[in-house]
């Protein structure tokens, strides 16, 4: 059972139904079901989850409506109720329709293709076969609107954006993109066909798929995107103003354990394409004088991991200044004493009024920039927390012999080493350790040179990003979604067989123009 139950985890944005919970979960629900039932030991299966895994990513934001699920029949909790819906062979999927009896035992599906763009556009049409009795509760129209609908109204005002998605008949981005923006609100997005001619010479369409955008304000407008894919659109509306996550619905924040890092500061502007040297200054800041102060000694293995840290931001910090030559005191006062046991407040002395009377000293206060949140205990410090540590991987990779000497220079991934013990040992938020650490352990191994090392710090924190996407910790007009945006970066984005993939090498080039040293902003606006 121990290997059997991992193929699919609770970390999976899937539901695990078992025996007991399948019948209540698909009886008159309110959303659809697809269910895949497997076997774990059934060698296709295991070699599948990935695919299923993916898929229930792509969808995630349609659970609403239609739910991805797995059930493992190899379980002798699971014997009955498989034999029960009649699973004979593995992988079977079933759907079951939203507002089913208890009597139905689902639809098998039959195609097949299993890959992620044909069980999706399944989906689609499992939704679309509802009637209009048993329509999943919360899903909007499917079907296609006419110009008689559309066109009056064109220069009305109204409280939200209305999207026009003008594409031909077999075309499924339309219906993907409406239920791609189903947990937001401020937007409402309606398909119309190619074969509306007066729609099309309305609003001068000439290429398909087209978005058509008609603000609040009353003005409307063709949406030039540089490339008509489902990812591109969503990326784009779900970044309108007050378009936002309606729901705190899809994972729990863990927070708690993470203080308010903010004041009400008076907003600044900024630019998300730049790195500010603010943010990385108030991590500092933050980290010697508030999450070390919850320490009132470091000794030992502490001690050490707070050396390592001292001594990778003294090498790699990207530009001179008080920074460095504050980092660089402290490391050098950390490995000329022979203690084993250092008070946190001979550091915080050190920090405060050694290097005041050399003129040298960190941002007396905590100014984030990038890293400003739309209110007091969003975003701040966590943010520059990881903005600090991309910076560090991609300056690791420029100046590849800034380590020798200390120790740090034979892991063949010092920066994530490091991030790894600092974070597990004194990062305030015990749960993001947690997480942090499992990854660590499952993937930091086949991290073998500094480009691995900034690739795999950016995928890490991309899956933080789809893990805590519509928890309490996202803020609104930060929302958490792949990164960078195709507004930030358009070349590193890209679909195979319908799926959206990332240009790895455009990835990287970007990481490092992002994260290097000429990126770096002194000044709040750029
Ligand atoms: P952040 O995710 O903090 O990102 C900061 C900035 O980095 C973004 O604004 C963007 O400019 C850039 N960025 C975004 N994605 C990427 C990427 N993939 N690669 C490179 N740059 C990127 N919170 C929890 O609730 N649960 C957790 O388990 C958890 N684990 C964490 C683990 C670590 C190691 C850290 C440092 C933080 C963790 N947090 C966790 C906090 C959470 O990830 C965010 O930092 C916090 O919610 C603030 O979010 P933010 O919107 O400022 O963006």
């Amino acid at each position: 059972v121990g290997v059997a139950a991992r193929l699919y985890t609770e970390d999976d944005p899937l539901v695990i139904l078992s025996g007991s919970s399948l019948q209540p979960a698909v009886t008159n629900s309110s959303s659809a079901w697809l269910v895949q039932f497997y076997s774990s030991w059934c060698g296709h299966c295991i070699q599948y989850s990935s695919t299923w895994k993916t898929l229930a990513q792509d969808v995630q934001d349609w659970q609403r409506v239609i739910r991805v699920a797995v059930l493992d029949c190899a379980q002798e909790q699971n014997f009955d109720v498989c034999k029960e819906f009649s699973i004979k062979f593995y992988p079977t999927f079933k759907y079951f329709r939203a507002h089913a009896a208890a009597t139905d035992k689902g639809t098998i599906y039959r195609g097949a293709d299993r890959q992620i763009q044909s069980v999706r556009q399944l989906m689609v049409n499992i939704l679309q076969n509802h009637t209009r009795l048993d329509w999943p509760d919360h899903c909007p129209p499917l079907e296609p609107y006419s110009s008689v609908e559309l066109l009056p109204l064109l220069g009305r005002r109204s409280d939200h954006f209305l999207v026009i998605i003008v594409e031909e008949p077999d075309s499924f981005v339309g219906r993907e993109v409406i239920l791609d923006l189903l947990q937001f609100s401020g937007v409402e997005v309606r398909r119309a066909l190619t074969s509306d001619l007066p729609l099309l010479d309305a609003l001068k369409i000439t290429t398909f798929p087209s978005v058509y955008l008609l603000h609040p304000n009353g003005t409307h407008t063709h949406l030039h995107v540089e490339k008509c894919l489902r990812f591109f659109f969503v990326s784009f509306l779900r970044t309108l103003p007050g378009v936002q996550r309606s729901s705190s619905s899809s994972s729990v924040a863990q927070m708690g354990a993470l203080p308010d890092t903010q004041s009400t500061e008076p907003w600044r502007d900024f630019n998300r394409s730049k790195v500010y040297t603010a943010d990385l200054e108030s991590a500092l800041h933050y980290l010697l004088r508030v999450e070390l102060a919850t320490h009132n000694a470091l000794e030992g293995e502490e001690l050490k991991v707070f050396k390592d840290f001292v001594i990778l931001v003294a090498k790699l910090y990207p530009v001179g200044g008080s920074v460095v030559k504050l980092m660089e005191t402290l490391s050098d006062w950390l490995l000329s004493l022979p203690l084993q046991r250092i008070p946190y407040q001979a550091i915080l002395d050190l920090v405060d009024n050694k290097m005041r009377i050399s003129g040298v000293f960190l941002g007396a206060e905590l100014r984030w920039v990038g890293c400003q949140g739309s209110r007091v205990g969003l975003r701040g410090y966590p943010c520059s927390l990881w903005t600090l540590f991309h910076v560090l991987t991609v300056q690791h990779e420029a100046t590849p012999t800034a380590l020798e000497n200390t120790g740090l220079e034979g892991e063949s991934a010092p920066v994530l080493q490091v991030m790894r013990r600092y974070i597990g040992t004194f990062f305030g938020c015990e749960e993001c350790g947690r997480h942090f650490e499992q990854a660590a352990a499952d993937g930091l191994d086949a991290v073998q040179d500094p480009e691995q090392q900034i690739q795999w710090l950016w995928n890490q924190h991309n899956m933080v990003n789809s893990r805590l996407a519509g928890s309490l910790s996202d803020d609104p007009l930060f929302p958490k979604a792949p990164w960078p945006s195709p507004a930030l970066c358009a070349s590193c984005h890209e679909e195979t067989n319908g799926v959206h993939v990332w240009n790895q090498d455009n990835v990287l080039r970007f990481l490092r123009h992002h994260y290097g040293a000429s990126n770096l902003s002194p000044r709040s606006r750029s």
